[in-house]
């Protein structure tokens, strides 16, 4: 297939915003496609190159590729830079580049899908010295065959953003229309194939080689992360425990870990742990691989817990803030690890010795998790739980009341919870946890949705989690930072972000140099001192109250918003609802 062919498909996604006719472009292509394409196509038109969960990377900086599209055009590096500030996308500038270069190369060659792909992965092998200018010299190579609008999508493929407007839903309804019937059956079959394989090429695969069926077959692999199980917020422990189960179901209360979460692979000694977000962290957690490759005694496995650090004198958990600084480790792993040393708190297993377990209850899962865990261990536990029996048992009666003091949440005397859950959350709070989640033992496990079976409760009133959707300099002293900022929550009607104010305190000068370097690499706009950037960057947010505004697009404004940290295991689809900011604007 040619370049130019995709980069057509490319230009009419950009020409439409109406996310049917996106769908049906992409069905027509996914239709058309034989089978060497279809994989290549479905991973390109996200602009994807490599699966989320492998730590492969281009290496390509803004400014390699500013160095590049100099290289194949002959036009300077200040021109090219002037057209990137003036259009805010460097594949703009890299078309320009091409429609006014001073320089050809004696051959052209024609750019196929498969020559642009290779040569790209390929740069993620280059290492060491001179790297750099070998990567330079591929980007080059492509550009100096391409066209200006192929220029344009090498180039935003080579940067990760593709700007095409094109989300796993569009992918998803187009293989559903494209090799089944496109019912909303379809669409939920290849949901779950995706939910379980996270990757839409096998997922494309299946529907078309072997439709409903095909899907159906696909299932967890060793090594290949699955979307893990979200919960959701309940605002009272009594409120959780009534939304989580049935009376006639159990509950399982277990302690709200602040740490990181962990999905746990395991085929003999090879471990792999990866994040919510699935990325690979195996190498930043040895002593962590070491104590399940000790305590796990199954040879093949998927396990989830939560990994918290501890200080090592006074055996104190440290917060989230800390351990987080062993994600970003990249050398002296060893000596982080010292310093902060680590516990895994398991709490799921969804795959034993050949068999996924997501249609299990979550009673069958724990009975499998405690089968597999050897009896003497310190660094490796079972998080630490308590069961509520169905309701003819007396736990999940009301309470006879007079048991609440009123500490926690705003439970009143009449709650579902009895006073044994009760000074279980508070034992969980006095020990420095985060509060409780609350369990569905006779659920199954649903990989990616943040369906009740699995409620957590916290003290009130909760920090949001929000995302940053424009930048302003800092004034004065912090005047190199992008230290304003406004904040978005998502619309759950239309999944867009909306904003919900504007923060402009709370962050070290250490804080927000990481941010400012963080969204300055998701730049989009600049207009003077202000810039807009992809809502990518999700930060935890304190504040007093919130207020009506007309000011913002959420029609609510934060009052005294604080930075509390960046939550870098965080994506846009994780931020808080719309539907919550109004709950909690008309709880308070
Ligand atoms: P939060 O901001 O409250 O940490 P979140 O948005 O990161 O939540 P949620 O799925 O909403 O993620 O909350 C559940 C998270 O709590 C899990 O992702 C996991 O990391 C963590 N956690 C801690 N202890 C447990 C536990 N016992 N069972 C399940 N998850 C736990």
């Amino acid at each position: 297939m040619k370049y130019a062919e995709l980069v057509d498909i490319y230009r009419r996604l950009d020409a439409t915003s109406s996310g049917l006719e996106k769908t049906a472009i992409l069905t027509e292509a996914f239709s058309a496609a034989d089978e060497h394409q279809l994989p290549l196509l479905v991973k390109l038109v996200r602009g994807r190159l490599y699966a989320p969960w492998t730590s492969e990377e281009l290496g390509v900086s803004s400014s390699l590729t500013q160095r590049a599209i100099a290289k194949a055009t002959g036009v300077s590096e200040a021109e090219i830079e002037e057209t990137w500030r003036e259009t805010g996308d460097l594949g703009d500038a890299a078309a320009a580049g091409i429609t006014n270069r001073t320089q050809r190369t004696l051959v052209d060659t024609e750019l196929t899908v498969r020559g642009v792909h290779d040569a790209l992965r390929e740069l993620a092998t280059y290492e060491g010295a001179g790297s750099e200018e070998r990567r330079i010299d591929v980007v080059a190579g492509l550009l100096s065959d391409a066209d200006p609008e192929e220029a344009r999508y090498v180039v935003r493929t080579v940067l990760g953003h593709l700007r095409v407007g094109i989300g796993d839903g569009t992918v998803r309804d187009a293989i559903a229309d494209a090799f089944l019937d496109g019912s909303e059956e379809a669409v939920t079959a290849v949901e779950r194939a995706y939910q379980v394989t996270n990757d839409y090429r096998e997922v494309a695969q299946a529907a078309r080689d072997g439709g409903r069926d095909g899907l159906a077959e696909l299932d967890i692999e060793l090594f290949r992360p699955v979307e893990v199980m979200l919960a959701r917020k309940a605002e009272t422990l009594s409120g959780g425990l009534e939304d989580v189960a049935a009376p006639e179901e159990g509950v399982l209360l277990e302690y709200k870990f602040d740490g990181v979460r962990a999905q746990i692979h395991k085929r003999g000694a090879d471990v792999r742990v990866f994040t919510r977000r699935l990325e690979d962290v195996t190498e930043q957690f040895p002593d962590a691989v070491a104590a399940i490759r000790e305590h796990v005694t199954a040879q093949r496995c998927v396990l989830e817990g939560e990994i918290v650090g501890y200080d090592p004198d006074t055996r104190a958990l440290v917060p989230f803030q800390a351990l987080s600084k062993r994600i970003k480790r990249k050398y002296d792993i060893a000596e982080m690890a010292s310093e902060i040393p680590v516990v895994v708190h398991l709490f799921d297993c969804l795959y034993l010795a050949g068999r996924a377990l997501l249609d299990e209850s979550a009673r069958e899962r724990l009975g499998a998790l405690d089968g597999v865990l050897s009896p003497e261990r310190e660094e490796l536990e079972r998080a630490t739980h308590r069961t509520l029996p169905p309701a003819d048992g007396a736990n999940r009666e009301k309470s006879d009341g007079g048991s609440s003091d009123g500490s926690i949440g705003s439970d009143g005397e009449d709650g579902a919870a009895d006073d044994a859950t009760r000074a279980f959350y508070e034992a969980a709070l006095d020990t420095g946890h985060e509060g409780l989640m609350l369990k569905n033992l006779d659920a199954t496990y649903q990989p990616g949705r943040r369906v009740g079976y699995m409620m957590k409760v916290k003290p009130v009133m909760e920090p949001l989690d929000l995302v940053v959707t424009r930048a302003q300099w800092s004034e004065g002293r912090r005047s190199d930072f992008l230290g304003r900022l406004f904040l978005g929550c998502r619309n759950p009607e239309t999944g867009e972000i909306v904003e919900v104010g504007r923060l402009a305190t709370g962050y070290t000068d250490e804080e927000l140099r990481e941010l400012t370097a963080r969204l300055e690499g998701l730049v989009t706009e600049r207009e003077g001192r202000r810039v807009d950037v992809e809502p990518e960057v999700v930060l935890e947010i304190e504040y007093e109250e919130i207020q009506r505004s007309p000011e913002y697009g959420s029609g609510f404004a934060l009052r005294f918003p604080r930075f509390e940290r960046i939550r870098v295991d965080l994506g846009p689809e994780d931020v808080d609802s719309l539907d919550r900011v109004r709950r909690l604007y008309e709880d308070q």
